[in-house]
């Protein structure tokens, strides 16, 4: 097959959706790849690169006319046009944007949807949310250490003794946990909240401290189970106590990372306006659910903000700022996803039987395919 790749555009955007490592894999299978020029520039991944593993270096309209076209973000409403019907995408195409389905249900693609796979053991190898979102978590603790203006570890000096920095993470998932990971390795003191009780052990074992809300009804602990590993909305009752205890929490915390998220809703509002009020100046809040409206009030998505002392953080992107592996990791997403559809006999194939092309399925021939929880 014709492999297209085309550069990203979104603003911010550094990642791309094959390397020259994933691209020499492609040409040992058989495909040729066109690389947009410059794709990879942001992501240490020049063109001489891509032309060194056997690709060739084309025009954006040339990487968009191939059969098959890999992509980090959706296509715009322009790439859409760029693409002939029956053009193969795939990426992290957005499955709930209902309207971006329908427009690319419209132009005839055949559209896979990597965030929609199942969070299996069989999926892992091509789970671009765990990929992404651990490098999120990583980046996120990275940046409130370079915006707080005290020591993450504790220190004893000559010139006296620094106290350890307070970290508070919540929301407990592949992202928190890699924030609660790379906190501890700065020094600092970790605790964290979760809705799903199986998360207590890996937040202990990581060296943080589990904030237990307890459950005292039947169904606050059926819902807290989540579903397919997701977390659902909780009862009012549940969320009032664990507001209760996250901001006794906050308000000795120096820095917030929260990662809150219920797939395809609004996310959570954990940390209020009072809480924010009650944390000390100089404190931060990274707020990695800015994207999705944010788990505080006062973020603001793409920008970073000082609201009562505190330095809230709203970087929507944040695996973009580690570009180079988060596109390594991306792109060895891509490629193992790339199995399921290659036949070495029959060539491209979408077999519906198997439950990871059928989950990214998002439409074809003209038809919305999306299966919906
Ligand atoms: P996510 O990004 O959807 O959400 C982040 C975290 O926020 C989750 O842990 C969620 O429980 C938590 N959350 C939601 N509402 C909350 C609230 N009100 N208060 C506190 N926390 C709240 O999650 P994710 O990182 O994508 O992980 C989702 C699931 O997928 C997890 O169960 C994870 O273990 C699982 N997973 C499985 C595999 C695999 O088996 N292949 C790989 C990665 C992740």
């Amino acid at each position: 097959m014709r492999i297209g790749i085309p550069a990203e555009t979104l603003a911010g955007e550094a990642r791309v959706a094959a390397t020259p490592e994933t691209v020499k894999k492609l040409i040992a299978q058989g495909h040729t790849v066109v690389v947009q020029a410059d794709a990879g520039l942001r992501a240490d991944a020049p063109d001489a690169d891509y032309i060194a593993v056997g690709a060739t270096i084309g025009s954006r309209e040339e990487a968009f006319a191939a059969e098959m076209v890999l992509k980090v973000r959706p296509p715009t409403t322009e790439e859409i046009g760029l693409m002939k019907p029956g053009t193969v995408l795939v990426g992290m195409l957005d499955p709930f944007n209902a309207d971006g389905l329908q427009a690319m249900t419209a132009a005839g693609l055949t559209a896979f949807a990597l965030e929609a796979a199942p969070r299996t053991s069989r999926a892992q190898s091509m789970d671009v949310l765990s990929s992404q979102a651990n490098i999120g978590g990583y980046k996120a603790v990275i940046l409130a250490a370079n915006i707080y203006q005290r020591f993450m570890p504790m220190l004893m000096t000559a010139a006296g003794t620094v106290k350890a920095a307070r970290v508070v993470v919540l929301g407990a998932g592949v992202a928190g946990l890699q924030a609660i990971a790379t906190a501890k390795r700065l020094g600092a003191v970790i605790e964290a909240s979760d809705v799903r009780p199986a998360v207590k052990e890996q937040v202990e074992s990581l060296g943080a401290k589990f904030i237990d809300v307890p459950f005292e009804t039947d169904e606050e602990r059926d819902i807290a189970q989540g579903v397919g590993g997701y977390a659902r909305p909780m009862p009012a009752s549940w969320m009032q106590r664990q507001s209760a205890l996250v901001a006794e929490r906050v308000k000795q915390a120096n820095v917030v990372i929260s990662t809150a998220l219920i797939p395809g809703r609004r996310a959570p509002v954990l940390i209020t306006e009072d809480m924010v009020r009650s944390m000390k100046p100089g404190s931060v809040i990274i707020d990695m659910a800015a994207a999705q409206g944010g788990n505080c009030p006062l973020t603001e998505a793409g920008k970073i903000v000082v609201k009562h002392g505190v330095t809230l953080v709203g970087e929507t992107n944040l695996p973009a700022l580690v570009a180079a592996d988060a596109s390594a990791l991306y792109a060895r997403n891509v490629l193992d996803f790339l199995k399921l559809v290659f036949d070495k006999e029959k060539g491209f194939v979408v077999n519906r039987e198997d439950d990871i092309v059928a989950s990214c399925l998002m439409c074809r021939d003209g038809q919305l395919l999306r299966k919906t929880a």
